[in-house]
């Protein structure tokens, strides 16, 4: 009996407080509803959507999750158009509340990390009897929310940024001349939301300004004219970003920045502030360690989140939008390997130099090889590198070719790979290219008669060498990537192609 009291009597108290925090006024937010780094990351353990686990999803992976969402019944789900290649495009709304928030993504069709992050959310959103009902409830009641996943679909078929008819949707919001473009269009003045959240990935080579940090999330509050000024509208989306930005730190810190702000008339940001919506522009960059994006999408989970909470409650007004002044701009100095003080000269003329290395991504179906290219010669203080060595005393050596033919990749492993390179082979010959030619092996595998390896190191050349004494080889750099020849290479890590 006198438990049962005590668990009435807390069950009222626990009501008297969500009725609190459903109802308090504007300046106090010490009652505000948070979520802290646990929970976040418990609720994403639990809701990530593993049907995608990699960028290159397509178009028929979302129809078929939209099948799924379609019949658990939460979310209203509409199909609001079609590509110009008849994709359909759709919409899935929740909430009655009286703020309208619209969110879409990949808008640029190689774009995909926020597209998975708003699938985590429908699932959280689906769920139910975990603790957090309160949430989901705290947000459907002040909330109507609108999410457009995948608006370009042509794009994401090919892993493209633009469209099927080669147009940059996020230059034809002033026009609305595609289809894709035209409906977002629609979309914004059929639902006049009073927030908007315009998700895309930027490159991972953008760094915090000075640090060898990989940017990992940028936000920006887009301009609504040129002279950028500040109104109550892209106040609030500042605000918002203070307290993205509070929690972003939490994981990744001194890893965030701010997007280029620049006004651009043509662009969905910053027309969707000119209409009234205070808009975040995020943008998925690179981290260390996660090629495929996986901690990022967390990140957007989280942040995205974080914001409808507060918006619900109006507790991003607690900021001061200054603070959003503070986040530095992304730098563009990061390259994926900086070599430091390498011997490049000859008998003759003797050059110590630097050299910066990025590897490129040729998309094959839902995988990828990549081209490894040398971006700069030259002093390069000011520049950084996901791997970086310092190769004093070390000189470019020539890779050879391995004079054994073999049949295929699958004759091939890591341990014999190693060897090779150890013995200063750089290239191996084999007689099938295979089904996709795609392989994980650090050497340079080709097809045809011959294969000569780099003799020198140029900007247009491949970049495949070794470097070291003179005598022992202790570096590779292989089609861009670096192994240090006193490690075993990583496996499952390279991304090659059978020449
Ligand atoms: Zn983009």
């Amino acid at each position: 009996m006198m438990n049962r009291n005590l668990s009435l009597l807390f069950l009222m108290w626990a009501m008297l407080q969500s009725c609190q925090n459903l109802s308090q006024g504007n300046s106090d937010y010490s009652n505000t509803m948070t979520l802290d780094t646990t929970q976040y990351n418990a609720l994403h353990d639990t809701y990530k959507e593993s049907a995608l686990f990699h960028r290159r999803f397509k178009h028929s992976d979302i129809d078929s999750l939209i099948r799924v969402h379609q019949e658990r019944g939460t979310l209203s789900i509409q199909e609001i158009g079609k590509s110009v290649e008849s994709r359909s495009i759709y919409k899935l709304q929740f909430g009655t509340g009286e703020k309208k928030v619209m969110l879409w993504s990949q808008m640029h069709g190689d774009e995909p990390t926020a597209t998975m992050a708003l699938f985590d959310l429908f699932n959280f959103i689906e769920g139910r009897d975990d603790g957090y009902d309160s949430v989901r409830h705290l947000l459907k009641e002040r909330l109507t929310l609108h999410f457009i996943p995948m608006l370009n679909p042509d794009g994401a078929e090919r892993y493209a940024r633009r469209n099927a008819q080669h147009i940059d949707l996020n230059r034809d919001a002033r026009d609305g001349q595609t289809v894709e473009g035209a409906l977002l269009r629609k979309m914004a003045k059929e639902i006049q939301p009073g927030y908007g959240f315009n998700l895309h990935d930027q490159n991972i080579y953008y760094n915090v300004p000075d640090t060898k940090n990989p940017v990992t999330i940028s936000l920006l509050a887009p301009a609504y004219n040129y002279a950028r000024e500040t109104n109550e509208v892209r106040k609030g989306a500042m605000q918002l970003i203070v307290g993205m930005n509070h929690i972003l730190q939490q994981y990744v810190p001194d890893a965030v920045a701010k997007y280029d702000d620049t006004y651009t008339p043509r662009g969905f940001g910053d027309n969707f502030q000119s209409w009234g919506a205070s808009t975040v522009l995020i943008e998925s960059g690179g981290k260390k360690g996660d090629p495929e994006k996986q901690e990022i999408r967390k990140l957007n989970f989280i942040i995205i989140l974080n914001a409808l909470l507060e918006i619900a409650q109006g507790s991003y007004k607690q900021y001061d939008f200054q603070d959003y002044e503070k986040i530095p701009f992304n730098a563009s100095q990061l390259h994926d390997v900086v070599v430091r003080n390498v011997d490049l000269g000859n008998d003759s003329v003797p050059l110590k130099t630097d050299i910066a290395i990025r590897r490129g991504e040729i998309t094959i179906g839902r995988d990828y090889f990549v081209r490894g290219r040398i971006e700069d010669i030259g002093d390069l203080d000011e520049s950084y590198g996901y791997e970086e060595i310092d190769a004093d005393g070390l000189m470019f050596m020539q890779g050879e070719t391995y004079p054994k033919t073999f049949d295929s990749v699958e004759q091939l492993d890591m341990d014999q790979v190693w060897d090779l390179l150890k013995q200063g082979y750089m290239a191996v010959r084999i007689n099938s290219k295979g089904q996709d030619r795609l392989h994980q092996l650090p050497i340079v595998l080709f097809t045809q008669q011959q294969f000569t390896p780099a003799s020198q190191i140029g900007l247009s050349g491949t970049c495949n060498f070794f470097l070291g004494d003179g005598q022992n080889r202790k570096y590779a750099i292989v089609n861009g990537y670096l192994i240090d020849l006193s490690q075993r290479p990583k496996e499952n890590f390279y991304k090659n192609r059978v020449n």
